[in-house]
């Protein structure tokens, strides 16, 4: 398919939006209204740290929602303002957050169903409104709504953009594009519509599997297996890791995408030499501002003296999943929720999800005596959400 034709058919159609219909102004104060808490305001005003009895908390100094998120949101509700009577749809959840999900819906702004892991597109009809996420959709996707002459409201992150003109250049100089991020993931399955050759690898041990295989280490057959699922169609690892392309999913652990990148150059820099190297490796750091930002905030924030750690976002959030994993890695027990219902004041009980686990209870989570806790929220996390978990905090320790 030839993506770019596709892009531009649809964004010259007459039937495609990308910037709103509302000023900043009015934008700002409907979400404003809608998602962001005094309480978190005041935090933010003294230092991040707040205290109340023996209940110490300090917030991460960057969390919480993103310019891309919000520019996302905000455009959401005034599609539904601009077009109060239309069929409204949306190809995935606009973000990772059951509570903005939740206001949507009650909007009736329907997500496209999925039937045996596949969108059903058959409820939308002509002339129907269609808003495609924050985290992009796929070329296909696109298209289709295209021929149905939908009206296309287009949140995209310039960040994702920013990674699909990075596979089209890879692919444009044929170089295989290697995409750190989760094959299944909705940017991800968006960047894989338009790249050329690619492979998906989700962390630095699965870079290192493919290394091995580079350095002539490994076997085809177990090698196709693993990444059946997470290749481009005719994918064919004796031809296409000769030349390659680094991207990512824009929301990884920055440091890992960093490590892998200087792994494929390393590889490809002891088999070809340094004279040959710009033709077999493109390295481009496509991790967005907010995901970094996010995660240097954690980083510090693991280094203050903490009990316990509250990690809020939703179960399906990259972004969040991987401050939970700084977390992890730092050794402090910590608890990823996506609701501040997840916490019951009355039996100082969280319900919480560790990594690749199911939700869990955990009972007298806030132990006795002073307790330093911090928090952090994912770019899809409104501050209102923040806030309705403080306050349980400050209820149970009262
Ligand atoms: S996390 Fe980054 S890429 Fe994703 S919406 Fe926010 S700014 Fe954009």
């Amino acid at each position: 398919m030839d993506t770019q034709a596709v892009k531009h058919a649809v964004q010259h159609s007459g039937r495609y939006n990308r910037k709103g219909f509302e000023s900043p102004t009015k934008r700002a104060k409907a979400l404003g209204d809608s998602y962001q808490s005094d309480l978190i305001g005041s935090i933010r005003e003294n230092d991040f740290s707040f205290e109340e009895g023996r209940l110490k908390i300090k917030l991460a100094k960057s969390f919480g929602f993103c310019w891309g998120v919000e520019r996302a949101v905000a455009m959401a509700y005034e599609t539904r303002r601009h077009y109060p009577n239309e069929g409204i749809w949306m190809t995935n959840e606009i973000i990772h957050n059951p509570s903005v999900n939740n206001h949507l819906n009650r909007m009736n702004v329907k997500i496209i169903s999925t039937k045996n892991g596949i969108k059903d597109f058959s409820s939308v009809s002509k002339g129907d409104v269609v808003i495609l996420p924050a985290f992009g959709a796929t070329v296909q996707e696109m298209q289709l709504l295209h021929e149905k002459k939908c009206q296309i409201i287009d949140t995209t992150c310039p960040w994702v953009s920013k990674v699909w003109h990075t596979v089209e250049k890879h692919k444009k100089h044929t170089f295989t594009s290697i995409i750190h991020g989760k094959y299944k993931h909705e940017e991800t399955l968006a960047t894989r519509s338009f790249a050329g050759d690619y492979l998906v690898v989700f962390d630095l041990a699965e870079a290192e599997y493919v290394s091995n295989y580079i350095k002539g280490n490994g076997d085809k057959n177990k090698f196709m297996n693993k990444f059946a699922k997470a290749c481009s169609n005719g994918f064919d690892p004796d031809i296409h890791l000769e030349r390659l392309g680094v991207a990512n999913q824009t929301t990884m652990l920055k440091s890992e995408t960093e490590a892998i990148g200087k792994l494929f150059e390393k590889t490809l820099l002891t088999k070809y030499g340094p004279a040959k190297i710009n033709d077999h490796f493109l390295a481009f750091n496509t991790i967005c501002d907010a995901t970094e930002e996010r995660q240097d905030a954690m980083f510090s924030l693991v280094d203050e003296d903490l009990d316990i750690l509250v990690v809020i976002g939703g179960f399906n959030s990259s972004n969040t999943t991987h401050l939970q994993e700084i977390a992890i890695t730092n050794n402090i027990e910590s608890f990823h929720i996506d609701i501040s219902d997840r916490i019951s004041v009355e039996n100082n009980s969280i319900c919480h999800k560790p990594l690749e686990s199911e939700l869990i209870l955990k009972k007298n989570f806030i132990p006795d005596g002073e307790v330093k806790v911090g928090i952090t929220s994912g770019a899809s996390t409104p501050d209102k959400v923040v806030a309705d978990v403080i306050e349980k905090l400050i209820a149970i320790t009262k």
